[in-house]
């Protein structure tokens, strides 16, 4: 493993992005954590609310907590048996502290803002109470370093002229990058990209060189971009790049210091971890980038959760991939079928309120979705 600097802080080149840990057992999450540490994985990213994910991985790491860089969010809280991101004060307060002791611990190494993608919430956020407590836990000590995480390269320019935020957790990929800027009303607009994507956005680029500049560090979610990128039916440049190459892009950005990849087992991290012994050749992404063609994420779902709460309590994104897994099958395999039916609620509880969509950062017709899932399942 090969390790970079992060305000001082020693992290792993790759990282491990926990949030396919939420549906494993205790047994699992551990498996995955003794496989990280077995081949030097020390930074853990837990954005996640859901408090028995939060303890499994507080449970794993107990006896090393030392070993381990936590990138642990401040505005993912866990009501109603789900995920709401929120700037609620008291819910905030209340979530982190359930961070720290479900994890076991009296402190985050990179507190991390969580979720912002506007402006206007940037603004609100940096300017009012969410930022004053933020400012508390890092004079206490309870998080060493300030950081916020986001997917609109406008938020993370903000923020990397922020002599505070230390570091910028950003979705990076060959084909994020090539999309144009996204405010969030952007990514609803159609006629936004309406460009080839054969050319990097030149706003990546400039980020890149401002977190260069302002010594601001990065570290890259959504490399695979929910697994697109590793599949030539669902990749943008209608050929699968591979998770070296993917791993590649990412820390080659100007500031990139780690890959938190999202793996569900410990094959998926080994396919990850074969980027440490991979050749130049392996590892070249130019070749797929030089024949991208036309297309965008633009209403294809990552599963990134974003979208939740559901006043049906639908897990959406897990709904969602469910309904992807199995639709490019003649019949559902009965695996797949198996863990839908496990979900606590199915599409069929859809209200169609629309709230989950004025949410989703990729602009996916939910609704629609579901609709198609019911179809699709009986259910
Ligand atoms: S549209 Fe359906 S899935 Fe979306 S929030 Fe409403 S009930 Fe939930
Ligand atoms: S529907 Fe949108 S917000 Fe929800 S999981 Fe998919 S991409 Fe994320």
């Amino acid at each position: 493993m090969k390790y970079n600097s992060i305000a001082g802080v020693r992290v792993s080149q790759i990282g491990f992005g926990a949030e396919w840990m939420e549906s494993k057992t205790y047994d699992e999450v551990k498996e995955m954590v003794d496989c990280c540490c077995d081949n030097g994985v020390n930074l853990l990213d837990c954005w996640m609310s859901d408090p028995m994910v939060r303890s499994n991985l507080g449970k794993a790491i107990r006896d090393n907590r030392k070993y381990w860089r936590i990138q642990g969010h401040i505005g993912s809280t866990w009501q109603n048996n789900q995920y709401v991101r929120t700037r609620q004060m008291d819910k905030v307060k209340e979530a982190f502290s359930d961070l720290l002791e479900r994890l076991n611990t009296d402190y985050i190494d990179f507190g991390m803002i969580h979720y912002v993608d506007e402006v206007t919430e940037y603004d609100e956020i940096i300017n009012g109470e969410f930022m004053e407590y933020v400012y508390k836990l890092k004079d206490d000590e309870t998080i060493h370093h300030i950081g916020l995480s986001t997917h609109n390269p406008v938020v993370a320019m903000k923020a990397a002229m922020n002599e505070d935020i230390e570091l910028i957790m950003i979705s990076a990929n060959p084909a994020f990058d090539m999309m144009p800027p996204v405010v969030l009303d952007d990514y609803f607009d159609k006629d936004k990209y309406d460009d080839s994507l054969n050319k990097l956005q030149p706003i990546r680029n400039k980020l890149y060189q401002l977190c260069e500049d302002t010594d601001t560090s990065i570290t890259v979610m959504k490399p695979f971009a929910g697994g697109r990128l590793l599949n030539e039916n669902d990749s943008p440049f209608e050929t699968a790049l591979t998770p070296v190459q993917c791993i590649h892009y990412a820390l080659t950005r100007p500031s990139s210091k780690s890959v938190l990849v999202g793996v569900e087992n410990v094959d998926e991290l080994g396919m990850a971890l074969s980027y440490m012994d991979a050749s130049n050749e392996d590892r070249d992404y130019n070749r797929i980038l030089a024949t991208a063609k036309k297309h965008s994420f633009m209403g294809s779902c990552t599963y990134c959760g974003h979208c939740s709460p559901c006043p049906s309590e639908i897990n959406i994104a897990m709904v969602n991939k469910f309904y992807d897994l199995a639709v490019i099958h003649d019949t559902i395999p009965s695996s797949i079928a198996e863990h839908y039916e496990n979900l606590a609620v199915h599409a069929d509880s859809c209200i169609g309120c629309g709230e989950c969509m004025t949410r989703c950062p990729f602009g996916v017709d939910i609704v629609d979705l579901m609709s198609r899932t019911r179809e699709l399942f009986g259910y």
